[in-house]
């Protein structure tokens, strides 16, 4: 297996990044992660506005595969994701969603101890490690590792966790793949801006797929499939998202765009990634049963 460590990071995703590793379609690489500061603030006393803010959303990468080329899709199956025993998050003014009700700059230590993050005495929260920071090289200027895209890049999706399978659109030669961010948890939204922070480390396994095409980055899990759309407000994020989800869906049956559409709204889900990165990410999930029902295998052969 090959190894990436967090020597090597980047703040943003480009297309002129230097590769790291190179590795050949169906390869499997272990990768760690610092969390999204750096592994900056490692206790409670310490004063966050003193953080190097430079030095925020690191990825570790990028990785070139073999092959990958403009118009393809690199597949990235997230076989197994292991989080560190400590985690921290922060909120302060103008930051998230509450951003306009707080005066200072605060952060807070979350220790991580027998699968239960200790928010404080009382509430042990239940985990769900997750990838916040996910993607490949975009098609045009860089775009910094804090803002999601149809790159992937800053998406913190909930559902981008173990088991868990993403499709991206290839925008540049050998994909220059990358990831970071990891959360012990998170809920819908990131209202504070933060979820449970954690650095990490993730083994996926890189595969280039020729001859589909998705505008934006897809999930398949074993509960259904998602499409992940990053725009300036939800609205459009949402639309866009239900959209791209039927025209993917579309091809494989013989219902009609009416069809299709009361399909979606009887049994589809719009719903929202996150509100504060600071595009913002919905995502449209179909359910597994749906996919079985209409024969859809999305990205293979026969589907
Ligand atoms: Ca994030
Ligand atoms: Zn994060």
């Amino acid at each position: 297996m090959h190894e990436l460590s967090t020597k090597d990071v980047i703040y943003s995703f480009s297309r002129k990044n230097s590769p790291v590793l190179h590795v050949q379609s169906g390869d499997t690489v272990r990768i760690e992660t610092f969390d999204c500061f750096t592994n900056q603030i490692q206790s409670a006393d310490q004063e966050v506005s003193a953080i190097d803010w430079d030095r925020i959303n690191p990825a570790t990468g990028p990785v070139y595969v073999e092959g990958a080329v403009s118009g393809d899709l690199l597949k990235v199956t997230i076989d197994k994701l292991e989080i560190g025993d400590q985690g921290v998050m922060v909120t302060g003014p103008d930051l998230g969603v509450m951003g306009h009700r707080l005066e200072t700059m605060e952060s807070k230590i979350i220790p991580i101890e027998n699968n239960k993050a200790l928010f404080n005495e009382k509430l042990h929260l239940p985990l769900n490690p997750m990838i916040g920071v996910i993607g490949v090289a975009p098609e045009g200027e860089p775009v910094s590792c804090g803002t999601p895209g149809a790159h992937g890049g800053n998406m913190d999706t909930k559902f981008i966790a173990e088991g868990a399978t993403l499709y991206f659109p290839v925008f540049a030669e050998g994909a220059l793949f990358a990831l970071g961010d990891f959360h012990a948890a998170m809920g819908d939204g990131e209202v504070s801006v933060s979820g449970i922070e954690v650095p990490g480390r993730a083994t996926v396994t890189l595969e280039v797929i020729k001859g589909f095409h998705s505008k934006f980055p897809v999930l398949v899990n074993k509960e259904g499939a998602a499409i992940l759309v990053s725009a300036m407000t939800l609205d459009e994020a949402v639309k866009t998202a239900t959209e791209e989800m039927i025209d993917l869906l579309l091809p494989f049956t013989d219902l009609s765009v009416s069809g299709m559409t009361m399909l979606m709204s009887a049994a589809g889900e719009a719903q929202i990634s996150q509100v504060v990165d600071p595009l913002v990410t919905a995502r449209f999930f179909v359910p597994q049963y749906v996919l079985d029902a209409l024969g859809i295998h999305l990205f293979t052969e026969n589907g």
